[in-house]
């Protein structure tokens, strides 16, 4: 698998699949899933309220994840995750390890080949950058290790330079 970090906006990404860090509500919020909800157009949210309704009805779990189609976004997927808030006690690193397994997992039942994620609970959810890169790299070279040739390349996409330099550090 190729392993990336690059400064930017996910929402620009040309690639299969990219990770929204959501809210267990799936129904939009701020940060980097705001700028999903606006690039994707109102059908994205749409399709959140039919997840809702149909297959996560009490809301997605924290270190979960779904997919829904990318509507106006280049990428063809979105997959929704639930990064654990650190606000809230949610401080244990397997919640986080999760999020990346379960996006990939998702992402190789779409038949997948390019993922990029963002930096999962960086923002709000308060997690230390450092601690969500390392995670996140290991998480995801643990993934590729157990499903050989799945997902051919995954890209992080970070919005800040300081996000950005963590995630190259880890690498
Ligand atoms: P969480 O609630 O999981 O912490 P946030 O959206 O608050 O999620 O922040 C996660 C990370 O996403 C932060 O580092 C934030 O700077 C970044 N981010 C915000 N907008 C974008 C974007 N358009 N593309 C990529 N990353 C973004």
């Amino acid at each position: 698998m190729h392993l990336t970090a690059e400064q930017g906006d996910i929402t620009t990404v040309h690639v299969d699949a990219i990770v929204n860090a959501a809210n267990s509500s799936l129904l939009g919020g701020g940060g980097v899933d705001g700028a999903i909800h606006a690039a994707a157009g109102p059908r994205l949210l749409a399709a959140c309220r039919e997840l809702r309704r149909t297959t996560v009805p009490d809301g997605l779990a924290v270190g979960d994840a779904v997919a829904t189609p990318g509507f106006d976004l280049p990428a063809a997927w979105v997959i929704h995750t639930v990064g654990p808030n650190r606000h809230r006690g949610e401080t244990d690193p397997d919640l986080l390890v999760s999020c990346f397994t379960r996006s990939l997992d998702v992402a190789a039942d779409l038949r997948a080949r390019s993922v990029a994620f963002p930096a999962v609970s960086a923002g709000v959810y308060g997690w230390d950058p450092d601690d969500v890169a390392r995670t996140a790299v290991a998480a995801v070279r643990s993934w590729d290790d157990a499903n050989p040739a799945a997902v051919d390349e995954v890209r992080f996409v970070l919005f800040d330079a300081a996000v950005h330099d963590a995630f190259e550090r880890a690498l």
